[in-house]
């Protein structure tokens, strides 16, 4: 394309726009002590550029919008839902479209009508609430990434490949144990690692030989689709389309949380081929979700969900996307920021323990960093180590650390600008020049589950 070599540039313009929250470093700084220093508790809107997730987050189009007017509102046989319905049976082969109101509950009702106590789901590597859901039913949720791609610092292609060697064990071992196999596009963790198109079209060859069905948790299948694109030899050729419908059609069925590529705000949505398991999940959706043709959504959601699983595919969306997370990593790379390796789609992630290695595990290096991109510059990012994932001592010592002390700086959708990425890497450069000086924190008060998200806590001085 002819503007490749020029600055990168949204390929859309603006219709609506919504104010940004300016603070001053004075003002950020008394907001930060008053959400305890945990960035969860922070109002939105004394944050300047928000990148704590992905989900949800992105702008709908105007075609999107004006499709919400056209959304069909009766109880059953609702015009909206045959419409999505058309559009996913085109994308993704499947014969039975359930929609849900997010990915979690389309995980539940697949996972209720499938898996019992004792058994295993193998993945490449399970999505949080995926795992929660498979153990909710009493089942192990197991990971089966290729030790080489364990290495945050791997700079390989594919990072979100299941190994198909420890998969064919379990399956020969305990294959009577495995109702189903799950892979997730792109694998979240390192912020988006893709499965190549090879590596799908092998776990699919697997499990026919057992006979298991194979199964997508497909939240970012045209990321997935477009890196494959970019990194895959010999799939060059061919469209981001083409590529995420020969995806799709591997697999027996999917689950999928439309707030990601569905590029709508809030839904979901369970595909499967099989007609007997179809009624199992559509009879426990109507007990927790709603009707079988508008789920837990209205039908100006589905409106739009239809018109985002047409568009999220455009090749000029998906190009600009890569290049603007391509591009912060980059720079950040260039200042010497140490980062997990390649970039993926829709996340960068900040080593914060390499970052500050003078702060232990124990004092919260990764809450350190996002703290502070905060105060420096109203960004907000999300700790993705020992305060989500360690654990406290009993005996009141220190944690037990997560491997990692990671920041997730993740990019909604449509949403910011370039020069906001400009921003960005401004803010981050400017706190790595005074990396040195990032105090440490201690948790003043935790609840014993999940308590990255409600935790007080104080610098260290
Ligand atoms: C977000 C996400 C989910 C869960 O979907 P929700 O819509 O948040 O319930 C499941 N899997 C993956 C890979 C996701 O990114």
């Amino acid at each position: 394309m002819e503007h490749r070599q020029r600055t990168i540039i949204e390929p859309f313009r603006i219709k609506a726009i919504e104010p940004l929250g300016i603070t001053t470093r004075a003002e950020r700084t008394v907001a930060l002590q008053k959400a305890h220093y945990n960035p969860f508790k922070l109002h939105a809107e004394d944050v300047l550029i928000d990148l704590l997730t992905d989900s949800g987050t992105g702008a709908m189009s105007a075609a999107q919008w004006a499709a919400l007017m056209l959304g069909d509102e009766s109880y059953a046989g609702s015009r909206s839902f045959y419409k999505l319905e058309a559009v996913v049976r085109e994308l993704t082969g499947v014969t039975h479209v359930i929609p849900t109101h997010q990915g979690r509950a389309a995980e539940h009702i697949l996972f209720s009508a499938t898996l019992k106590p004792g058994m295993i789901v193998p993945a490449n590597s399970h999505f949080d609430t995926t795992r929660a859901n498979v153990e909710f039913m009493g089942a192990q949720a197991v990971d089966l990434l290729y030790d080489a791609a364990m290495d945050p610092r791997a700079d390989l292609p594919f990072k979100g490949d299941i190994d198909l060697g420890k998969l064919e064990k379990i399956l020969v071992e305990q294959g009577d144990r495995v109702p189903l196999v799950m892979v997730t596009i792109t694998n979240n963790r390192g912020g988006g690692q893709p499965v190549s198109l090879g590596n799908l079209r092998a776990a699919r060859q697997l499990c026919d030989r057992f006979g298991k069905p194979l199964f997508l948790d497909a939240a970012r299948f045209a990321e997935n689709s477009w890196l494959i694109k970019q990194r895959e030899p010999g799939e060059g050729h061919r469209t981001a389309g083409e590529i995420a419908r020969e995806t799709f059609r591997l697999a027996a069925g999917f689950t999928l949380s439309a707030k990601k590529d569905g590029l709508v705000n809030i839904g979901g949505l369970l595909g499967v081929n099989d007609g007997a398991l179809a009624e199992k999940c559509r009879t426990r959706l109507i007990l927790t979700e709603g009707f079988p043709t508008y789920g837990g959504l209205a039908g100006r959601d589905l409106e739009a969900l239809a018109q985002g699983l047409t568009e999220v595919l455009d090749e000029d969306y998906l190009e600009y996307r890569h290049a603007s997370v391509r591009y912060v990593f980059d720079r950040l790379d260039a200042f010497g920021v140490p980062m997990m390796r390649p970039p993926g789609g829709h996340a960068v992630y900040i080593d914060g323990g390499a970052f500050a290695p003078h702060l232990p595990g124990w004092q919260y290096p990764g809450l350190a960093l996002t703290n502070a991109l905060y105060i420096e510059g109203g960004v907000r990012g999300v700790e993705v180590g020992t305060l989500m994932f360690g654990r406290p001592d009993p005996a009141g010592g220190h944690d037990e650390v997560a491997p990692l002390d990671l920041v997730r700086l993740t990019f909604p959708r449509r949403t910011y600008t370039q020069s906001h990425m400009d921003y960005l890497i401004e803010v981050v450069a400017e706190v790595w020049q005074k990396r040195d000086t990032l105090p440490g924190y201690r948790i003043v008060q935790q609840r014993e589950v999940l308590r990255a998200f409600t935790a007080e806590l104080e610098p260290i001085s």
